[in-house]
């Protein structure tokens, strides 16, 4: 009983969140630094915030983060922090050799208003940047936007400040993944190979965040999209962003400077989803649809029949990032549950009236908020109450004190292992999501089944 005084009554509010439904920007742009090869991020700012931004990631992955700080003393708070960058920069290459450093900042940095580009510049004025060595950054200031949006920045920078533009086109094609786990990175660049496209992915998490277990520390393990991949971008034929919210900046960024046309597509969670997303792939590559990924669809579309049953008429409160929320309310629609309450942290124009667009059919009234918080999304549950819970960990609370069955999507998760590993994108994806979906349901049957009731098969 946690949560036990939130009031039923819903009183609006403008300047105050209460138990928020996103963290801060420096964490995404610092995950999205990780998915290039041999990158250090480095956080310009407090070594405090880095520390918090280090430990959240290491919960979610169960990895060791490594990263930079501009450990900023109340001098630096006083008079900004370009000593400290270039003495970072110079130790950073000396130390530890990464290919590039990827700056971002804090609320403190931004505060201050420090020109990251004229401090990396004069640190390349003074010879702090070895040869053949970069310093790319993002701005992040995290008093607005999201983790979401700190992801964007960051994928964006990659972009600006490597794609080439180049008239040869090569033939092979940009996905800009989104904010999905290192395993859904995979799963990407897999459905890619089985079409037969040659890919770059970026950011690619996948081989950093959930490396095998060898015995050895290595300071930069082997996945990651490379830098000369990502010189490479401006010539591919073709850009495929994944999520409107942390991949369309980046798309339209390469289209603009290179001339590489792009799609801006929904995260390919579900079947629909899955479907555009392959179907898009198919078009731009030239190339047919392999009976793999036939076989893979037709089994995910097995199990959403045999299970209907037990989806039919479920009220779901979900939270989390737009991106994911979109496709998710898309896909659960598509089984006939119905998803009534939905918060995103993420500020976002387009968020709310899309979800009206999804959920137009089903037949139940529909609570959606961009920019909310957990707070309301708890008083509208209390008011309304639903079958299903699906969100980060911190809606653990929640789901405990109302004694509703929850599923665990998104990030942070900082209370169970898998997610790193096993994708939720792509009809594959779609397989474990139900799985996961049907496990909470049916336990729940179970669990207050009467005796004469309790049921072997189900
Ligand atoms: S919200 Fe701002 S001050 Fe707090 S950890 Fe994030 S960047 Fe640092």
């Amino acid at each position: 009983m946690l949560l036990r005084h939130t009031p039923d009554e819903v009183v609006e509010r403008q300047a105050l969140a209460i138990n928020p439904a996103k963290t801060c920007q420096p964490i995404g742009a610092m995950y999205a630094a990780l998915g290039i090869h041999r990158c250090l991020p480095h956080s310009h700012g407090s070594q405090g915030c880095c520390a918090y931004h280090r430990s959240t990631l290491t919960r979610h992955y169960r990895e060791p983060v490594m990263a930079g700080t501009s450990s900023f003393t109340e001098g630096s708070s006083v008079f900004g922090g370009q000593a400290n960058l270039i003495q970072a920069i110079h130790n950073i290459f000396t130390i530890y050799n990464p290919d590039v450093i990827a700056v971002h900042t804090t609320c403190l940095s931004e505060t201050i208003g420090d020109d990251i580009p004229q401090i990396a510049s004069k640190a390349a004025d003074e010879g702090r940047i070895p040869a053949g060595k970069y310093v790319i950054h993002a701005n992040t200031p995290s008093f607005v936007g999201s983790h979401v949006t700190g992801f964007s920045n960051m994928t964006r920078a990659m972009a600006d400040y490597f794609a080439t533009p180049d008239t040869h086109r090569e033939h092979r094609i940009n996905i800009i993944p989104g904010y999905v786990e290192p395993s859904d990175m995979a799963e990407i660049k897999r459905i890619a190979g089985e079409l037969g496209i040659p890919a770059t992915v970026f950011p690619d998490t996948s081989n950093v965040l959930n490396a095998p277990q060898t015995g050895r520390f290595e300071m930069f393990p082997k996945g990651g999209v490379t830098i000369q991949e990502l010189l490479r971008t401006g010539a591919a034929i073709g850009t495929i962003a994944l999520g409107e919210t942390a991949s369309g900046a980046a798309a339209r960024a390469l289209d603009a400077r290179c001339k590489v046309p792009c799609e801006i597509l929904d995260l390919p969670i579900g079947l629909h989803a899955t479907d555009t997303f392959i179907d898009h792939l198919r078009k731009m590559g030239g190339v047919p649809v392999p009976d793999s990924l036939n076989i893979e669809r037709g089994q995910l579309l097995d199990v959403m029949a045999d299970m209907h049953q037990y989806f039919y008429g479920k009220k779901v409160g979900l939270v989390g990032d737009p991106d994911q929320l979109i496709v998710l309310a898309e896909f659960l629609v598509s089984i006939d549950m119905w998803p009534i309450h939905i918060v995103t942290g993420t500020p976002g124009k387009k968020f709310e009236k899309r979800i009206r667009e999804i959920t137009r059919s089903v037949p139940h009234p529909v609570n959606v908020r961009g920019a909310g918080d957990m707070f309301l999304f708890h008083q509208w549950l209390r008011n309304d109450p639903v079958d299903l819970l699906m969100g980060n960990t911190y809606l653990k609370y929640i789901a405990r004190d109302e004694d509703i069955p929850f599923v665990r999507l998104g990030f942070p998760i900082l209370d169970r292992v898998g997610h790193s590993y096993m994708p939720t994108v792509g009809y594959r994806g779609g397989l474990r999501l139900l799985e996961k979906i049907l496990d909470a349901i049916l336990d729940r049957i179970d669990r207050d089944a009467p005796e004469e009731s309790f049921e072997l098969v189900m």
